[in-house]
Order: structure tokens, then sequence, then C-alpha cells
């Protein structure tokens, strides 16, 4: 089974609110509570609630290569349906030089539906 290990790329990817603690995070910024060496530093809290509700598709389909886990091409995506016909897709532009392509290729393999936004492009 695949594990985060070092990656924390949805810890930013994704915009984030803590409606407990009112805290919100935009696309791009790293989510206050993000240890980057040990990912969230407060997982065994409620506060980490809304983030236990998102599935990373790298983590959960291990047919999806190595290369694209996400601290490595710059690109998050989560299944939108439960056979994985769909995905969709945030990709960092900014900080990795191959998340387009690598956003190309993973979306060969699960494409994004019309009407789903493809990608989130941090600034
Ligand atoms: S993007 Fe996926 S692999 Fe990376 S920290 Fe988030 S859940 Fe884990
Ligand atoms: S609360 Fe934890 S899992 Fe959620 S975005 Fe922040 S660091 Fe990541």
């Amino acid at each position: 089974m695949r594990e985060c290990g070092d990656c924390t790329e949805c810890c930013r990817s994704l915009a984030v609110y803590i409606k407990d603690v009112n805290y919100k995070s935009p696309i791009g910024k790293y989510c206050k509570y993000v240890k980057k060496d040990s990912g969230c530093g407060v997982w065994n809290d409620d506060k980490s609630r809304h983030c236990k509700r998102f599935y990373c598709g790298w983590l959960l389909n291990e047919k999806v290569p190595a290369k694209y886990k996400p601290n490595k091409c710059g690109v998050v995506f989560k299944y939108e349906d439960q056979n994985r016909n769909y995905a969709q897709y945030w990709v960092n532009e900014r900080d990795f030089k191959n998340s387009k392509k690598s956003m190309k290729e993973l979306l060969q393999l699960t494409p994004a539906r019309e009407n789903i936004r493809k990608t989130k492009v941090i600034a």
C-alpha cells in the first residue's frame, strides 16, 4: 500500500477551510498545519476532518506509475467516480518544470470530465 512519505502536495494544491478554527488557506499556499518532513501536524485532531475526505488518486491506485507521485511530478488528482473513469486535476506549474507534460500523460490514463475543471493552476 502506498504512503504519502515526504509528499505534502495536497496541503497546498487544494484550498483548505477548517471551520472549527475559521482557518482558510488558498490554492497554492501551504496549510499552516503542514510539517514539511512529516506531513500533517494535526492529523489526529478533528481539525483535519475536511482533509480526510480527500482521496488522492496516486495513493489509491498503485497502477499509476510511481513517477506521478505528486511531489515528483507537480500534479495532484482525485477520481471523480467509483470506477475511476474520470479524475480532477490540480497542476503546479510554478515549482515543477514538467508538470504540464505529466498532467497530459495522466489525462491519457484517466480523462477529466468536460464539465469538471481540469486544472487549478497554482499561482
Ligand atoms: S498529494 Fe497524495 S501522496 Fe501527496 S501528501 Fe497528498 S495524499 Fe499524500
Ligand atoms: S490540516 Fe493537515 S492534512 Fe489538512 S491541509 Fe492542513 S496540513 Fe494538510
